[in-house]
């Protein structure tokens, strides 16, 4: 259904419900993780001929006018840095949703 054709009560029911899906806002971070692979450049080491040593991990980080950002994650902090990525574009979309909501809100000139 287009958010013009949703009655006021299912605005107002679908917000709340947004609302209680939101991810903790302390458990979010912006950014991408990245893979790296390094060969060390020991002699004889077998890392030479294949992709080298790795993966190692990065939080890469860009703002807008600036070089990306990159952070060293080590590897036990791998599998929450992704789940506080997660968060945080599920946090952005819940956001943009209620805005939506209550854009459309305004323009009927209803209670916010
Ligand atoms: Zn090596």
């Amino acid at each position: 259904m287009k958010i013009e054709n949703e009655p006021d009560t299912s605005l107002r029911r679908r917000r709340q419900a947004l609302c209680r899906q939101l991810p903790p806002l302390k458990a979010v971070l912006r950014g991408s993780l990245i893979e790296r692979y390094k060969r060390c450049g020991k002699p004889g080491c077998k890392c030479a001929e294949g992709p080298g040593h790795g993966p190692k991990y990065y939080l890469s980080v860009s703002r807008s006018g600036l070089r990306p950002q990159m952070d060293y994650v080590p590897q036990e902090s791998h599998t929450q840095v992704a789940e506080f990525i997660a968060n945080y574009h599920r946090a952005r979309e819940i956001l943009e949703a209620i805005s939506e909501i209550n854009r459309e809100l305004l323009r009927r000139r209803e209670a916010l």
